[in-house]
């Protein structure tokens, strides 16, 4: 056995400065030494030893820290590990006075690696006996630059968590398997209304969670649900109260954290005020319901309104047709004497009765005329009223409508010429109509008894065409003609346009009232009309060729 050895170090054979003697005690000083190689060699960080401040033991993390192999720094000062001079100095200066104390350390003091990377040591310093006679040291350089960087980004995110959670706009809580709170952020205390010191450590019950609403402080049932089914309670809406005693709603988000038994170790809740939006809700439902009652009143009083505007109108319809009845009885009774006034007005005026002077013949004149108006007034008010009691009953015949076009002229012939006012008349071969010729006839002289009363110069032309199974009558003059915004009054009963000819075309505002009701009802057809105020107007009369086909159509 070798009794002079270099013992096994970071460092090459032989070179190693601590040689054993051979004594008797070799064996255990040579196995301490090589627990001590080992130790050093095992030790992450690393350690030098320094002689008058120059590096004579390297162990192997030393490459691992500063890429410098243990062999080639021996006999090297420790500047190789500094930035520069002044930290080199600057390290001497913090140790050597502080290693009185036999041990000492510097954190977070800055180092370079063989390839210049600076990294961040935690560097400590030990004495090999006696500093001052001896001056060697120990020095062990511990690379804290990923701890420190590890330590920044934690201390950064624990930053942005705070933050996050103060600058919150929701309520978040931490509170334990007792009900006590412990912890609570900036938004959640406002939100309540307490001060940290007031609420941390409080029951939740009484608290928080209004206490008239549980089953008291003992939680434990509810920790036994929360435990069974977590899920159930990870959303939840509950009614709360603040320091103040208003109740809000509050929509929670839960987050139950077990210990290592799988026992409840505390509770994250984060809630958010729904109480404006519960409010919305129950304003809604309480108005659905008001608008649900509101809807049956209201159908229900119109539902009575409709079987009593039923009601009125059969009893109106039965009064108006009972009025209608009662005029055309009573007009009945006033034509047949009016009949008789006229005839004998005319056989006097015809002078069979003697001789009259002139204002005997004047005054006769005029009661003939006013006569003989109020026997078309009452004759239009028999037709219309006949009509409205539905007792106007239509004769339909197969008849030629140039007949009729002719026989309406023959009865208007005489107001033409009295005018000087031409007539066309424009239609195709004879057409045969399955019509009430009376009631056809009657239209015909209203509307051209109109547009000459209605005319000054001019004249009158009638267009007669066939359209399928209708016939077309126009009738156009070119008279003074309706303003636009009258047009709709012209089938009005009684409606008498102002015009400086109103006195003189007298009239009874009854004629296009009649026409209308006639062409309608009786011949089945429409009337329209197109003018022009200053251009004269166009009425067309639009009937079906075949009455009963019309009425069995319909
Ligand atoms: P009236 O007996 O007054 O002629 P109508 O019912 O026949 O009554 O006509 C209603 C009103 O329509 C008339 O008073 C007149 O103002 C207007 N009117 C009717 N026909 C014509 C027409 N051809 N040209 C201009 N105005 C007309």
């Amino acid at each position: 056995m070798k009794t002079n050895k270099t013992l096994k170090s970071p460092q090459k054979k032989g070179k190693c400065p601590l040689k054993i003697e051979a004594c008797s005690h070799v064996q255990s000083l040579k196995a301490l030494q090589e627990l001590y190689f080992s130790t050093l060699s095992a030790i992450p960080h690393a350690v030098i030893g320094l002689k008058n401040r120059t590096i004579f033991f390297a162990n192997e993390a030393v490459e691992k820290i500063f890429g410098w192999k243990p062999d080639e720094i021996v006999g090297k000062k420790t500047r190789i590990f500094y930035r520069n001079d002044e930290d080199y100095e600057e390290i001497a200066k913090r140790f050597y006075p502080r290693l009185e104390k036999q041990r000492t350390h510097i954190e977070n003091f800055p180092c370079v690696t063989n390839d210049g990377r600076e990294i961040l040591c935690r560097v400590s310093a030990a004495v090999i006996g006696n500093v001052l006679t001896d001056k060697r040291i120990v020095i062990m350089y511990e690379d804290i630059t990923n701890y420190k960087k590890i330590e920044e980004n934690l201390k950064n995110s624990e930053q942005k968590y705070r933050e996050l959670v103060e600058n919150a706009n929701s309520i978040i809580l931490r509170w334990n398997s007792k009900g006590e709170i412990s912890f609570i952020n900036e938004f959640g205390l406002a939100f309540f209304g307490y001060s940290e010191q007031e609420i941390i450590g409080r029951h939740v019950v009484g608290t928080i969670v209004p206490e008239t609403e549980t089953t008291g402080r003992d939680l434990s049932s509810l920790m036994e649900k929360i435990c069974l089914d977590t899920k159930a309670f990870e959303h939840n809406i509950n009614e709360n109260i603040r320091k103040d005693g208003s109740r809000v709603w509050i929509a929670w988000t839960n987050k139950v954290v077990f210990d290592e038994n799988r026992k409840i170790s505390e509770i994250l809740s984060v809630g958010t005020d729904i109480t404006a939006i519960k409010t919305a809700e129950e304003e809604l439902r309480t108005y659905r319901e008001h608008l649900e009652e509101l809807v049956k009143e209201r159908t229900q009083q119109l539902e009575k309104a409709k079987s009593d505007l039923e009601h009125s109108n059969i009893k109106l319809q039965e009064l108006d047709r009972l009025k209608s009845m009662f005029i055309a009885s009573m007009s009945h009774e006033l034509r047949t004497p009016l009949n008789s006034i006229i005839g004998f007005i005319g056989m006097t005026l015809k002078g069979l009765s003697g001789e009259l002077n002139e204002e005997q013949r004047d005054n006769l004149s005029r009661a003939y005329r006013s006569a003989q108006h109020l026997l078309a007034l009452i004759t239009d008010i028999i037709d219309i009223s006949k009509i409205e009691a539905g007792r106007l009953d239509s004769f339909p015949e197969i008849v030629s409508l140039k007949e009729i076009v002719d026989s309406s002229i023959t009865a208007i012939r005489p107001q033409l010429n009295e005018k000087r006012l031409t007539l066309t008349v424009d239609m195709p071969a004879d057409i045969k109509l399955n019509i009430d010729k009376k009631r056809l006839l009657q239209c015909l002289i209203n509307l051209l008894s109109n547009s000459i009363k209605y005319t000054e110069k001019g004249g009158i032309t009638v267009t007669i065409q066939k359209a399928n199974s209708d016939i077309d009558i126009v009738v156009n003059d070119t008279g003074i003609g309706i303003d636009e915004k009258d047009i709709a009054r012209v089938f009005q009963p009684f409606e008498r346009l102002d015009s400086h000819l109103q006195i003189k075309a007298g009239g009874t505002g009854l004629g296009l009232y009649l026409t209308k009701k006639i062409a309608t009802e009786v011949l089945k057809g429409n009337i329209s009309v197109q003018s022009a105020k200053g251009y004269g107007s166009t009425f067309s009369l639009r009937i079906p060729v075949d009455l009963n086909l019309s009425i069995k159509d319909n």
